[in-house]
């Protein structure tokens, strides 16, 4: 396989790629059923309604939806379309369609093609096989879909295919959440719903606010050939085995470098099919790591920003294979060197064009901006490990903390001169007097400009002028996750300030000075998170023990985090989960981290057993063979003495690798008799330690065995792309 898979590399020839215009704006959003398509294939009146629907988020009556559904049905047949799906995004963390066609046979028999509003509005696709930690056994086992209207519908095309994709949402019969987007709507109206109110305090006029995301999305390319002949890339999506490349990412020569002209044709026809589907990607890179790569787009609205990145991961797959590449979205594909993220930029903004977080020319007088600030760190300061919890998973564990990703510990990063904004109301007394007195102060700090926020890359949440970067979440996450939480946690901050505010003016004190004097407390309050310094050093991780913040290293432990009491307050108290909803979903986590890593120790078992180890005898044969017959010519013992430690480096290694696979099935096993929680803690603290051993000593009869005789594709071969 793996010379072959060499073979086949070299023979590769680059995937013509076709543009459709050199214009993105010709064909921007053509396959995507928007205001535009809207307004061509509905009635005015419907349309107008339509409209205000969504915006409104309301229900839609059987009449619209009907319309709707026509109007769709005729846009997508105009465009080849045959079939619609209800597109969805179950706990699997990855989207999942099930397609129906409009074709159908009408009262007499006779075909015709047809779409109904219910069909658009809900529909059951079943999905009993979909991980539901529990929700459904009691008494319904089915799913549901439900239509989210705020995610505009889209076509997308495999081959000559083309299906009518629907964003839903995923419930049970009682409408309990088995997905990620119902979370995350709730989120947005619970944030909503408390931003708004404070918006208020500083303009009447503010009615809508909504949070926006702009990802980026980092990934790895590898040879289709290649992929194929690593069994542990294909079915777990990273390399259990494995000696680093002899050169690395050492000498920084990837990072920005010019773009392999494979990588390239791939870029532009992926950039092409998102642009069709009205994802708006902007910039592309080379990133740290050989073979990794960097795309990015314009921020959306959260919850068609979470849709896009879950469109893109699907259509990155699907594309790489008509180039004959593969995508590695894992976190960690590659031992020693960087790993993927997808950096999560989150805002919040109004309906009157405001960033709520940015800062504007003077932010010592904004007090708008401050108090959005303030309470986003106060929110992060409370709800750390939800945040931290949010990001765990089997794949990011091997990011997290390993020198090029933010540490599992949670902290903020603001920059010098916000630090002196707040530094300087801290020291202030709130009072009346002093307001004037602390805006007069703050003045005198330079306007900040948005490079002014001087970069820390090691920052896990970091403030980038105008936007707080949230680095830790992994690169093959659902955004909504991490979203989820910072919605939930904002909201529920948000409707404290306000309520804090408020007993302030009760009590006789100006709007100013009672704002002045809340943000002030946060500030002092949440102080702990606070961290500018180098979030890689070994000194961080004594420093935040003692400000008592966690460093949560393991999926299983940050997980805790959810079945705390504070945790079921915050999501029953914002609507965003029931505590059985969470619960489930808690279990769904624990879950999938544990069949995760079960699958990686058996790939690795099979690998070990049935190749590393034939190959390490394979070679010792030879060895022995060798130094049997020049002991039979008569040669001295010295002259195959180099041979006979061969032979005992060997056996030690096979002996070891035999050992320690076996131990590692008995710990299966064992495992498998456990419930969720305790079967993810074996697999964490014992079953992982055993494959990092037995990676150890293959790694070690790598470098010692026969080039010839090793089964699997090295690092150096598989890393590089020309
Ligand atoms: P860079 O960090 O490379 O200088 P930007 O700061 O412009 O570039 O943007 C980085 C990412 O942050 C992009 O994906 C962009 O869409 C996103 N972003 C910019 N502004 C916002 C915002 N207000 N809300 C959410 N995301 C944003
Ligand atoms: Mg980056």
């Amino acid at each position: 396989m793996r010379f072959s898979a060499l073979e086949s590399l070299l023979a590769r020839e680059n995937t013509p790629v076709q543009t459709p215009s050199s214009r993105i704006s010709d064909y921007f959003a053509s396959q995507v059923f928007g205001k535009k398509a809207m307004q061509e294939f509905l009635p005015a009146r419907i349309y107008k309604q339509v409209i205000q629907t969504i915006e409104s988020g309301e229900n839609l009556d059987r009449e619209t939806a009907d319309h709707i559904a026509d109007a769709m049905r005729n846009w997508a047949s105009s465009k080849g379309v045959t079939h619609y799906a209800h597109w969805f995004q179950p706990l699997t963390g990855r989207t999942a369609e099930k397609h129906d066609s409009f074709f159908t046979l009408d009262g007499q028999g006779a075909a015709i093609e047809e779409f109904r509003g219910e069909a658009l509005v809900q529909q059951e696709p079943d999905g009993s096989s979909f991980p539901g930690g529990g929700l459904r056994s009691t008494f319904e086992a089915r799913g549901y879909t439900a239509w989210d209207p705020s995610s505009p519908a889209f076509i997308l095309e495999v081959g000559d295919d083309k299906t009518l994709c629907i964003p839903t949402i995923f419930v049970t019969y009682g409408g309990q959440s088995l997905d990620y987007k119902l979370p995350l709507l709730k989120s947005q109206s619970c944030l909503e719903k408390a931003a708004v109110k404070v918006c208020q305090l500083f303009d009447p006029a503010v009615q809508k606010v909504y949070a926006t995301l702009g990802w980026e999305q980092e990934y790895f390319l590898i040879d289709e050939a290649l992929y194929e002949a690593r069994p542990d890339l294909r079915f777990t999506g990273r390399t259990l085995l494995g000696r680093s490349a002899p050169k690395g990412q050492q000498l920084d020569d990837h990072y920005f470098g010019s773009i392999p002209e494979r990588a390239y044709a791939y870029m532009r026809d992926l950039e092409v099919e998102c642009h069709k589907l009205g994802i708006p990607v902007r910039t592309r890179h080379n990133e740290v790591a050989p073979s990794q790569y960097e795309l990015a787009p314009q921020y959306e609205e959260i919850n068609v920003a979470v849709d896009h990145n879950q469109l893109l991961m699907d259509l990155m797959d699907r594309i790489a294979r008509r180039h004959k590449l593969r995508v590695l979205l894992h976190e960690k594909p590659y031992a020693n060197v960087n790993g993927s993220g997808k950096h999560n930029n989150w805002s919040i903004a109004t309906d009157t064009g405001k960033n709520l977080l940015s800062p504007g020319k003077n932010p010592g007088k904004n007090l708008q901006f401050l108090a959005f600030f303030v309470n986003t760190i106060r929110a992060v300061y409370e709800h750390a490990d939800l945040l931290r919890a949010s990001i765990a998973s089997a794949s990011n564990d091997h990011r997290l903390g390993a020198n090029e990703a933010p540490p599992a510990i949670i902290s903020v990063f603001i920059g010098e001169a916000l630090t002196k904004v707040l530094d300087a109301i801290e020291e202030g007394d709130s009072t009346e007097a002093e307001v004037s007195r602390v805006f007069s102060l703050l003045s005198k700090i330079p306007d900040l400009e948005k490079d002014n926020t001087d970069r820390n890359r090691t920052s896990p949440f970091a403030f980038t002028g105008n936007k707080f970067e949230i680095r830790m979440v992994g690169s093959t996450a659902n955004c909504a996750g991490p979203m989820t939480i910072m919605n939930s946690i904002m909201g529920q901050q948000l409707e404290n300030f306000y309520a804090d505010v408020a007993s302030l003016k009760a009590a006789g004190q100006s709007q100013q000075s009672a704002i002045l004097q809340v943000i002030k407390r946060y500030i002092i309050e949440s102080k702990p998170i606070r961290f500018e310094g180098d979030n890689y050093s070994d000194e961080w991780k004594e420093e935040a023990k003692s400000r008592g913040l966690n460093n949560f290293m393991t999926t299983p432990e940050a997980l805790t985090a959810y079945a705390t009491d504070k945790a079921k307050a915050l999501f029953t108290s914002t609507k965003v989960l029931s505590e059985e909803e969470l619960a489930a979903h808690l279990e769904v986590r624990l879950e999938s981290y544990a069949l995760q890593l079960q699958i990686e120790s058996r790939i690795l078992a099979e690998m070990v057993v049935n190749q590393v180890i034939p190959a390490a005898v394979r070679y010792q044969n030879s060895l022995a063979q060798n130094a049997l017959q020049l002991k039979q010519l008569g040669l001295e013992e010295s002259s195959y003495a180099a041979q006979k430690e061969l032979l005992a480096e060997l056996s030690e290694g096979i002996s070891a690798l035999k050992t320690k696979a076996y131990a590692m099935k008995q710990l299966r096993v064992q495992a498998g008799q456990l419930e969720a929680e305790e079967m993810a803690h074996t697999y964490c603290n014992e079953v992982k330690p055993l494959m990092d051993e037995i990676r150890v000593v293959s790694d070690q009869l790598e470098g010692l065995v026969d080039d010839q005789e090793w089964p699997f594709l090295k690092y150096r071969e598989m890393m590089f792309m020309s």
